[in-house]
């Protein structure tokens, strides 16, 4: 059993964040654990496009306002007001002054603004078009300078530690659900372990993995909501996961993200003959409409013709040096997989990528479980609504990520003591019988259906009948799953398997019960269509 007073769970850059500011006050032990052996894997680390500062001729009042006209009526202006009056300060002060990033500038030392779609001003910062490598390299090197910092890597969160559901007390049935940290299984070792923490963060990350075609690494797969969930934290907005519109659409590349920002520097999607579509569903907007528009644009032009994916031209739009120069990455990826993008247009197809529901917090973080906090793309503050804005995810897990360490300080260092459950009073991890090892060809097997399911039936366009059919064999998995999850020895793969057909069916669930459509949630079976978008 591991003690600590907080408990992180996920290392990207909201679990990050909260850390760094935690750790101001010497005596506070904060504890970092990753699924990955790598602390640096995680979303934030593939992230392209960059992260939003305060441009040109811009203001809080102008952000909020293309936040909450992306979010399809149904983002928080809270949520918004606080991102938008606290980010750009904390970007200066947290990734710049205390993790050294330096951002993209211009020769005479003023930031180079990138501009990505729906946004009224150029403002994204951005490192060349690897922002979130050099945000992550960053910031685990920071948190690596305070020794009341500890990461373990290789170590999986498996469940909560709530009580009244993980104590033998019977008198706590009476309490309020209160967190009390969790257990974790450690790769190496192959056992479970206590951790135990007067405070604990959920910081695991979007759920991308559950679809077949994703932008997300392997990790995210849910786990954090799934573990959540189990503990009764309030779940919401569910149904709207967004798919970017542009990944690459090359053999032994898919997913590879194509950013918005090529779109935000002259970037034009076309069909495989040519012709530039986007002006018919976006007049205003045209291809840098909002990301649920121009998706569902390309799978409308995909679907109706029967093209297997569509085309994205800079090459016509920006000279090869600028490409090489503002792409670098991207540049290199594609030449890799044939593609010239200097000369040539990108095939390419959308793909899941972003989670904006999740698990509801307050201003703070606060989930409705005593202790327990969620920050970034796990949880949902209302920010997003129904449909993210480009580039506000890395400043969400920043601001709350920093709100949530800040609340718990205040809590903490109020505290005569912590109280920590002793050791009598957490049962641990019962492993007793299991002695078969799980047969991966069966978690690959089963991962590879739940990612189908979710591609064919609750995709980028939604009925009544797919998203039933998603639901029976979801749950039919579920059964086997758990089954498979009592009966067999732990390992990363099981509890993932286990956590992605959780999600799936909590996201098919809410698809079905919202039967309006709205931002990246379109229900072709629905004409009632909110926040003013429909094609
Ligand atoms: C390809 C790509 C490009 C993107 N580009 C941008 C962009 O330009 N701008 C922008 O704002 N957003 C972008 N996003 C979105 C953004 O990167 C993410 O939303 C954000 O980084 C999420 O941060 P996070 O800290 O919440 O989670 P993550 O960065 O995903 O971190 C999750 C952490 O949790 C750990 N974890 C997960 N499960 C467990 C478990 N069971 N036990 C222990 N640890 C666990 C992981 O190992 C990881 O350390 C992009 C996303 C992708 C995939």
């Amino acid at each position: 059993m591991l003690q600590t007073d907080v408990l992180i769970i996920g290392c990207g850059i909201a679990g990050a964040t909260a850390a760094l500011r935690l750790a101001r006050n010497p005596q506070r032990r904060i504890l970092v654990i990753t699924r990955d052996p790598d602390p640096h894997e995680s979303n934030s680390l593939y992230a392209q496009g960059g992260i939003i500062g305060r441009g040109q001729d811009d203001d809080a009042d102008l952000l909020i306002k293309d936040i909450l006209a992306a979010g399809a009526g149904a983002s928080s202006p809270r949520a918004a007001r606080i991102l938008a009056e606290e980010g750009p300060d904390l970007l200066q002060e947290v990734l710049v002054e205390s993790a050294g990033i330096q951002f993209d500038s211009q020769p005479d030392g003023e930031p180079e603004y990138g501009q990505e779609a729906a946004h009224s001003r150029r403002r994204i910062l951005h490192v060349g078009d690897s922002t979130g490598n050099a945000i992550i390299n960053g910031l685990v090197a920071a948190m690596r300078r305070y020794p009341n910092i500890t990461i373990q890597t290789n170590v999986t969160a498996i469940d909560l530690i709530t009580f009244p559901h993980n104590t033998r007390d019977p008198l706590a049935t009476y309490e309020p659900v209160v967190c009390h940290g969790a257990y974790a299984f450690d790769r190496q070792e192959r056992t479970v372990h206590r951790y135990i923490a007067a405070a604990t963060i959920l910081a695991t990350g979007g759920l991308g993995r559950i679809y077949r075609n994703t932008s997300n690494p392997l990790g995210a797969r849910g786990d954090g909501l799934a573990m959540a969930n189990r503990a009764g934290a309030r779940i919401v907005n569910a149904e709207y996961v967004q798919f970017h519109p542009t990944t690459l659409a090359a053999p032994g590349a898919e997913g590879f993200l194509i950013s918005e920002a090529l779109r935000g520097e002259g970037g034009i999607l076309l069909t495989p003959d040519g012709q530039a579509f986007m002006g018919d569903y976006s007049p205003q907007w045209k291809d840098l409409a909002p990301r649920d528009v121009v998706a569902r644009a390309i799978h409308h032009q995909m679907e109706t013709h029967g093209y297997s994916y569509v085309l994205l031209d800079i090459a016509s739009h920006m000279k090869a040096d600028a490409i090489r120069a503002r792409f670098p990455n991207i540049y290199t990826k594609c030449l890799q997989a044939g593609i010239d993008i200097t000369r040539e247009p990108i095939p390419v197809v959308p793909a899941a990528h972003y989670f904006c529901g999740g698990v509801l917090v307050d201003e703070w973080g606060r989930t409705n479980i005593e202790n327990l906090y969620a920050v970034g793309e796990i949880s949902c503050t209302g920010l997003h609504g129904a449909n993210r804005l480009a580039s506000t995810s890395l400043l969400e897990g920043l601001v709350w990520g920093d709100r949530s360490a800040r609340h718990i300080t205040s809590r903490l260092d109020g505290a005569p003591y912590l109280v920590l459950p002793g050791r009598e009073k957490v049962p641990a991890w019962d492993e007793s019988g299991l002695i078969a090892d799980a047969d991966s060809a069966l978690i690959q097997g089963d991962m590879q259906t739940i990612q189908n399911i979710m591609w064919h039936y609750v995709g980028l366009a939604r009925n009544a009948e797919r998203l039933s059919r998603a639901i029976r064999e979801l749950r039919h998995l579920w059964n086997e799953i758990e089954t498979f999850y009592r009966t067999t020895r732990l390992s990363d793969g099981l509890i993932g398997l286990r956590n992605a057909v959780e999600v799936s069916l909590i996201v098919a669930q809410a698809a079905l019960h919202n039967r309006r459509s709205r931002g990246c949630h379109f229900r072709e079976d629905s004409l009632i269509f909110e926040g003013e978008r429909l094609i």
